[in-house]
């Protein structure tokens, strides 16, 4: 056997120690903080990291992110059942397919947007009054006009007549942000409390002629009008993004009545097509003006 030089034993126990000590190390503090020291400057990586970020990072980006209805009022715990009901027999029934909307059906609690004498019939398969001589619209057609509008957890929804807020909060549920607005004023301000005491932080809600629109919010991927126009009003059409999509009753306001989709696409022409005859309560305000014929 050839005799080991004494510099090569040497380097050997120097290798040997160190990886011992290396070992005894990482044994000690965990690989976790050896690799990353437990005081140190963030680098880029770290900040893009959120099991790394700070806490007041993470604030930060939970600030950022859009709100989502809360679903902590008593009121979602209440008569699941009749929701699960109204579902199956009024919307899936009669061919609602869009998952989210049939989710959407099932969370919002109908029975806190209805009057209190209307409890009991808050799921029976028809529009109620809501005070002023408006109406909340039947189940299938809420659930109908918001499958239409093929909403995703990214749009943002522009509502033309809040009356009790339900439609506004079902949309709440799939798309990011809603903005509604309500002609009469005492129904705008109970819909602004009612959407705050259920946790919609996503639905902004106002007091307004809709006819013009939320111009501060523009564009908007989807619209959808909750009283029947004689004519689609030339600001909501503005309004719509390219590839948006919106559905209003057109017709008369006591007679006859289409659900009519109106899509814009990437190149802003516009496209409509009836859906559906319906009876809604008319849209007021400027709308009722715009409509008359230029006199001859
Ligand atoms: N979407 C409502 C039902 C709407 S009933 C719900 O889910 O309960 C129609 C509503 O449109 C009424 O409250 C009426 O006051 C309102 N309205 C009528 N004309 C309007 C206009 N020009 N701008 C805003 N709201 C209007």
């Amino acid at each position: 056997m050839a005799e080991e030089h004494p510099t090569a034993r040497k380097k050997k126990w120097l290798v040997a120690v160190s990886f011992l000590a290396v070992f005894a190390l990482v044994i000690v503090f965990g690989p976790g903080r050896l690799v990353r020291p437990r005081f140190s400057f963030a680098s880029q990586d770290d900040k893009a990291d959120p099991n790394n970020a700070t806490e007041q990072e993470l604030k930060k980006s939970a600030e950022n992110k859009p709100p989502r209805p809360l679903h902590t009022h008593r009121s979602f715990s209440e008569r699941i059942h009749q929701r699960q009901m109204m579902v199956a027999r009024q919307i899936r029934a009669r061919d609602v397919q869009d998952a989210n909307v049939l989710a959407a059906m099932r969370t919002v609690p109908r029975h806190a947007f209805v009057r209190g004498r209307d409890l009991r019939r808050a799921y029976y398969d028809h529009p109620l009054a809501i005070g002023y001589g408006q109406t909340i619209s039947q189940p299938y057609i809420v659930a109908y006009m918001t499958e239409s509008l093929k909403l995703d957890p990214n749009s943002t929804v522009l509502e033309v007549g809040t009356g009790s807020a339900y439609q506004a909060a079902v949309c709440a549920e799939i798309a990011r942000e809603v903005y509604t607005i309500e002609i009469i004023e005492e129904l705008a301000a109970s819909a602004k409390s009612r959407l705050k005491e259920l946790g919609y932080t996503n639905v902004f809600a106002r007091a307004g002629d809709g006819y013009y629109g939320w111009k501060q919010k523009v564009p908007f991927d989807a619209i959808i009008i909750t009283a029947a126009a004689p004519l689609v009003p030339p600001p909501l059409i503005e309004q719509l993004k390219p590839g948006g999509r919106m559905i209003l009753p057109l017709g008369s306001p006591y007679g006859a009545q289409t659900l009519v989709l109106i899509t814009k696409d990437d190149k802003g022409k516009i496209r409509s097509k009836s859906l559906l005859p319906v009876r809604f309560v008319p849209m007021i305000g400027h709308v009722t003006k715009a409509d008359q014929s230029p006199e001859k």
